[in-house]
């Protein structure tokens, strides 16, 4: 049978569960990290992030946290849902896609309709409080305006780790201060959104896995445990990544392949 109507097949049955990596926001125009034109080629993550590392250099030289805030803020701002982001929202509000897992922290399964996002790495348009968890969303728009204030600061130490601190906030409960709500190198993923994970993975029927490429983890291990728990596995990539355990393993761009599977539904 054909692999895209097969796939389409199984998503109409319904209890898909969606994991996307770095891939699926390429087509929005957000280069992998890890690639030729991705960000870790010209900032050393190691610095930029990792904790302590990254807010030892903030505090040390806060320009040069500031220019990499600057592009990677850009580049994510500028972005929009590509049609794979619509199409997963789509399968959403049809009742057949339960809810996406993603590892992407770029917001374009909200920005695309999604309700129902795990976001195991966090977010880039929000800000918490280590100290009690709470979280708080920051408008695009709000982060477009400090990214052009930020741009236009004269790079003088204090005034500028002020003005970086004071768009994130404290603590509307117990006053800490708020740090983003990315998931650095090295750091603990949300408890909250894990055991959320977990379950989609022990309850989905189908696991769709796109563009990701395994090597971060504890995420890489996702779509074993979905697949042990019977699931569908289907993989959408240009290259296989979890070869060993795909149903049906779909070469493609993201967008493209996800059009040719709506075309069966
Ligand atoms: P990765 O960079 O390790 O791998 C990207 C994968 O996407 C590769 O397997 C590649 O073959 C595939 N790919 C590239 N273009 C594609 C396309 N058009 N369609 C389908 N697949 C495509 O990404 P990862 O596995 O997600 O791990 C990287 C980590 O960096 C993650 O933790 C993620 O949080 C973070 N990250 C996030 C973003 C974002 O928020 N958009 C972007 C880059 C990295």
């Amino acid at each position: 049978m054909n692999p895209y109507k097969l796939c389409a097949q199984k998503i109409k049955e319904g209890g898909v569960v969606v994991f996307t990596g770095a891939g699926i926001s390429r087509e929005s125009g957000i280069p992998t990290f890890r690639g030729k034109e991705g960000l870790w080629q010209r900032y050393d993550p190691s610095i930029y992030a990792t904790m302590p590392q990254t807010l030892f250099t903030f505090l040390s030289h806060p320009s040069k946290i500031t220019n990499f805030i600057i592009e990677f803020y850009e580049i994510l701002l500028s972005a929009q849902p590509s049609p794979a982001h619509r199409i997963i929202s789509q399968l959403e509000k049809a009742g057949l896609v339960k809810a996406v897992i993603t590892q992407n922290i770029d917001n374009l399964h909200e920005d695309a309709g999604n309700n129902q996002v795990c976001e195991i790495h966090g977010n880039a348009y929000e800000v918490f409080c280590i100290r009690c968890g709470y979280i708080e969303k920051r408008d695009k728009d709000e982060v477009k305006k400090f990214i052009e204030e930020l741009k236009n600061k004269p790079a003088k130490r204090f005034p500028l780790i002020k003005f970086v601190l004071d768009f994130m906030g404290k603590c509307r409960d117990c006053y800490t201060r708020l740090r983003p709500n990315i998931v650095f190198f090295g750091e603990e993923l949300p408890p909250k959104e894990i055991v959320r994970a977990k379950q989609l993975l022990k309850e989905c029927k189908v696991f769709i896995v796109v563009g990701t490429s395994g090597g971060v983890y504890p995420a890489a291990s996702f779509p074993y445990e979905a697949k042990q728990s019977g699931a569908f596995v289907i993989e959408i990539n240009l290259s296989p990544s979890f070869q060993d355990i795909d149903d049906v393993f779909l070469e493609g761009k993201a967008s493209q392949v996800f059009e040719e599977i709506f075309s069966f539904i």
